[in-house]
């Protein structure tokens, strides 16, 4: 099969929605696959993975990180499943390093393989990254993850600082009954370190058991924090999905991810392509157009940009609200890249 690229260096049109919303940020999940089964994400189980065909190459993934760069994508965040599982990723990263529009390239991993990884990813060109971890406590990580990495994923934390992932996003998503109880221990994170804790709201998937019983609310989160600190409210731009706040005394700060009961759809910037190719427009859209069917369908960077903009104009303005969300198909988050 041939692959044609004719785009790097042509600026397209940006990647405008019908709601005049402009898409410079692409997440690309490189895996289906993960080392960690975390109870809010995938069942024990596992799920049924595509066969390794299926999933996009590195050559298909720089080609198609080219076209989007030339339509005004300058953030790329590399996701999975867990990314390290990927064979060689920091080869990909170096890859996409060297195309000039991409101004900043983040990771969000669940840092089990971090600090073995850490001085390639590093040197490969990796700018930032999102840790997530949900307890602090080892016996209730292999609870939550039903695997016992707890210190792998801490040896991880302390690298990725060590060698300069400042500020380190760490994101933790509390269950009502289950890790509810550590939101101050992780606050407390941030007092010395520059950690930015982002409490993220749970969010229903494919069988992952979501019930609005189990959904701690952000503002219930503040509703613990604020008894013990002074959150001040830090200046937001339009695109951020976190509300952020600082604590007098603190290197860090707290973020909240308020997916289910406060959503921020109207700045979203953002655009998913999934590992086995298929082009997302948000994280709840079950419309999925895949893009590898037709580059290996010999597909020109034409055709492709054309699919790319037939999806965007399908983006809705806003994902449907919580009481119905958990109704509809949709894919795993597994499958989806967080
Ligand atoms: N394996 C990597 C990791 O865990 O960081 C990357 C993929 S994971 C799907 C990305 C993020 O999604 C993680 O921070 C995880 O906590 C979050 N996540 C997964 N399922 C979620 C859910 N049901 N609700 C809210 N966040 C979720
Ligand atoms: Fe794996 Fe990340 Fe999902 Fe946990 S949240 S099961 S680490 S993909």
């Amino acid at each position: 099969m041939s692959i044609s690229h004719n785009v790097t260096s042509q600026t397209r049109p940006p990647l405008i929605d019908t709601f005049g919303r402009t898409h410079d940020y692409l997440r690309i999940s490189v895996t289906e696959r993960c080392n960690l089964r975390c109870v809010y994400c995938m069942p024990a189980e596992g799920i049924d993975l595509v066969p390794r065909a299926a999933i996009l190459s590195f050559e298909e993934i720089i080609r198609l990180v080219n076209l989007f760069a030339s339509m005004g994508i300058n953030k790329i965040r590399l996701t999975g499943g867990e990314p390290l599982i990927r064979k060689a990723l920091p080869t990909l990263i170096s890859k996409i390093r060297k195309i000039p529009q991409i101004k900043t390239i983040a990771m969000t991993t669940n840092g089990v393989l971090l600090s073995k990884n850490i001085d390639a990813l590093k040197s490969a060109g990796l700018d930032k990254i999102n840790l997530s971890l949900d307890t602090l406590r080892e016996e209730r990580f292999e609870k939550i993850a039903r695997r016992q990495n707890f210190s792998d994923v801490m040896a991880g934390l302390h690298k990725s600082l060590e060698k300069g992932f400042t500020p380190l996003k760490i994101n933790m998503v509390p269950l009502l009954g289950v890790n509810d109880d550590e939101i101050l221990d992780f606050v407390a994170l941030a007092k010395d370190k520059p950690i930015d804790i982002r409490f993220i709201e749970f969010m229903p998937f494919d069988q992952n058991q979501w019930r609005e019983e189990k959904l701690f609310t952000y503002k219930q989160m503040q509703e613990i924090i604020s008894k013990k600190y002074h959150l001040i409210a830090s200046d937001r731009s339009p695109n951020d999905v976190a509300t952020t706040y600082n604590i007098d005394g603190f290197i860090g700060s707290v973020s909240f991810i308020s997916s289910m009961t406060n959503s921020f759809c109207s700045g979203c910037n953002r655009i998913r392509l999934l590992a086995d190719g298929a082009i997302k427009n948000c994280l709840f859209s079950n419309n999925e157009i895949s893009l590898r069917d037709a580059m290996r369908q010999g597909a020109t960077d034409d055709d492709l940009e054309m699919l790319i903009r037939t999806s965007i104009k399908k983006k809705k303005e806003a994902h449907d609200p919580m009481a119905t969300l958990h109704k509809l198909p949709n894919r795993s988050m597994i499958k989806i890249g967080g």
